[in-house]
């Protein structure tokens, strides 16, 4: 059986002690083994802290852009085995495999471009200085420094290549070192990109460590200067945030967790227009691609009462054009679920919608599938609910982790559609399909405070746009709330997180040598 390593202090490490099981979920073949068993994480720590922290800390920002710009083209040289290890390993299609690998490397080139523009300074300037007092004498400008301390990373199941890439690009770019822990159920794929990455020896040694298997006591190892960045359910965010290296050492933490995103469409789309295709195509993408296991995905359809049926029978069609089954076949679009343990979750999340919402698609089983799966795999046909009152709590409170979402019908008002989607207490994102300026405004207004990104569909973008499920590096990713309160990405101002912001205060002439040509960002 193959054991999955982890790389600790610039080694391969194969952990000793019982092992969790890799499985394959479209056949359930264990296919690896992984655990930290043995790993000493403080020994992981303190070498990234004194080997990778000073070495990506001599790197201006343009030196470590170029080590970015490597790392991403290491990995795109080795994509189709890349592609091919996240079908096996996660039961993606090629088109979903595609979504997670081709987001690593395309959040790495971003960060690298970026660095190359910063050029070469190793500080950032924080917006325009401004006047504290009656002269110049006294001035006030913000400056961003690395912090001085290791970057934890805690990832989540549904996207390990993305997952550690676009949080390792900005935590190196900033000047930290990194500390990945994918969710071990799907390891095997992170494990690979790093080994890729080292065999190339493109990093500064301890500028990155791999825990393939469980955290361990990683945590206790933390400080002050220390960042966690985690992403997976509330229920683990919770844990974290409460560890002692939070709340008594001060250790800097960001979760990104669960989310109920909402889609609205506008009364005044018409049928078979050019918005309300693209509004049934971005809520079934949203359903399949990655078999609904999309932290990004719509779980919450708004759609004003009379467009109900039309928007029902559309989704109807849609969703059968969408054949379940082998992601290894071609033309399958929904492949299984990564785990057993996510299947039954799923399951469990529509039985307690069942109860509260009407299925107007699918029940929960397997549907009829393509390929030789038998009665193997971790496969669930999509399911649409409709729930006949728009605030219905459990579909605003359960985040079924699946190809699932639920219809509500509303008056199509801005104010009460803002009312519902705050009933989700904070998501990553929410659409407005529209092409009316005032409909947008004020819809847009109104649910801003509830969500970290609100994506605009309209006639305009229609079949020009990824759709909201996909996040972009230039854009903010996170939300509010239930989502986890965190902030991750968005161009420059993703670096925030692992820097100090500064107040240097005196004489303006003087501070302005201090800062030099830094940017301003
Ligand atoms: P999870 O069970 O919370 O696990 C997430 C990560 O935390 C895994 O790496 C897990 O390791 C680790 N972990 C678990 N207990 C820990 C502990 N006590 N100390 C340190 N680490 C610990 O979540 P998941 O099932 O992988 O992911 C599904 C959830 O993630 C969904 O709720 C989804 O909405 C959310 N998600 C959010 C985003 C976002 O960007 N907001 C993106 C993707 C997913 P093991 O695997 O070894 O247990």
């Amino acid at each position: 059986m193959k054991q999955i390593p982890s790389y600790v202090q610039d080694r391969w490490i194969t952990g000793q002690g019982p092992a969790r099981a890799l499985v394959d979920p479209t056949t359930e073949e264990v296919i690896a083994e992984a655990s930290t068993g043995g790993i000493d994480f403080a020994a992981c720590v303190e070498h990234a802290r004194t080997r990778g922290l000073p070495a990506l800390q001599d790197m201006d920002f343009a030196a470590r852009g170029a080590l970015l710009e490597n790392v991403a083209q290491a990995l795109h040289a080795h994509r189709d085995e890349l592609l091919e290890l996240s079908t096996r390993s996660g039961g993606n299609t090629r088109g979903d495999a595609k979504f997670d690998v081709d987001g690593a490397i395309g959040t790495l080139a971003h960060y690298a471009r970026l660095g190359k523009e910063f050029g070469p300074v190793r500080h950032l300037v924080d917006g325009e200085g401004v006047q504290t007092g009656r002269s110049p004498r006294a001035w006030g400008e913000h400056i961003h420094t690395p912090r001085r301390g290791v970057a934890v990373h805690v990832n989540a199941f549904n996207f390990p290549a993305w997952g550690l890439f676009e949080k390792a690009a900005v935590a190196w770019l900033a000047g930290m070192p990194v500390v990945a822990k994918p969710a071990t159920s799907t390891c095997i794929l992170a494990q690979r990109m790093v080994e890729i990455v080292v065999e190339q020896n493109l990093l500064p040694p301890g500028a990155l460590a791999l825990l393939c298997g469980s955290a361990g006591d990683l945590l206790d190892h933390l400080g002050g200067q220390d960042v966690i960045a985690f992403t997976g359910s509330s229920k683990t965010g919770a844990l974290l945030r409460a560890h002692p290296c939070v709340v008594e050492r001060g250790a800097r933490i960001n979760v990104e967790a669960d989310s109920l995103n909402a889609a609205v469409l506008d009364p005044a789309v018409e049928e078979d227009s050019e918005t309300f295709d693209a509004f049934v195509r971005e809520v079934v993408r949203d359903m399949t691609q990655k078999a609904g296991q999309k932290c990004t995905a719509i779980r919450r359809i708004l759609v004003p009462r009379e467009r109900l049926s039309a928007v029902r029978e559309a989704l109807r069609e849609e969703l059968a054009r969408q054949p379940v089954g082998d992601p290894r076949r071609k033309g399958v679009k929904v492949g299984p679920l990564a785990t057993a343990d996510q299947l039954r979750d799923v399951r469990a999340g529509v039985e307690r919608l069942a109860a509260a919402a009407k299925a107007v698609v699918g029940d929960g089983g397997r549907g009829d599938l393509v390929g030789e799966v038998g009665e193997r795999g971790f496969f669930m046909a999509p399911v649409l609910f409709e729930a006949q009152d728009p605030r219905t709590p459990a579909v605003h409170a359960d985040e079924v982790f699946g190809p699932v979402a639920t219809l509500l019908p509303t008056s199509g008002e801005p104010a009460e559609i803002s009312e519902l989607v705050a009933l989700g207490e904070g998501s990553l994102v929410s659409s407005i399909y529209s092409d009316r300026a005032d409909f947008v405004r004020e819809v847009a207004l109104g649910i801003a405070p509830y969500n970290g990104r609100v994506y605009v569909g309209s006639a305009k973008t229609a079949g020009k746009s990824l759709g909201p499920g996909a996040v972009l590096p230039q854009l903010l990713h996170g939300g509010p709330g239930r989502a986890g309160a965190g902030e991750e990405l968005g161009g420059p101002r993703g670096l925030a997180f692992y820097m100090q912001r500064t107040a240097l205060q005196g004489y303006k002439p003087l501070l302005e040598k201090t800062i030099g040509t830094a940017p301003r960002v």
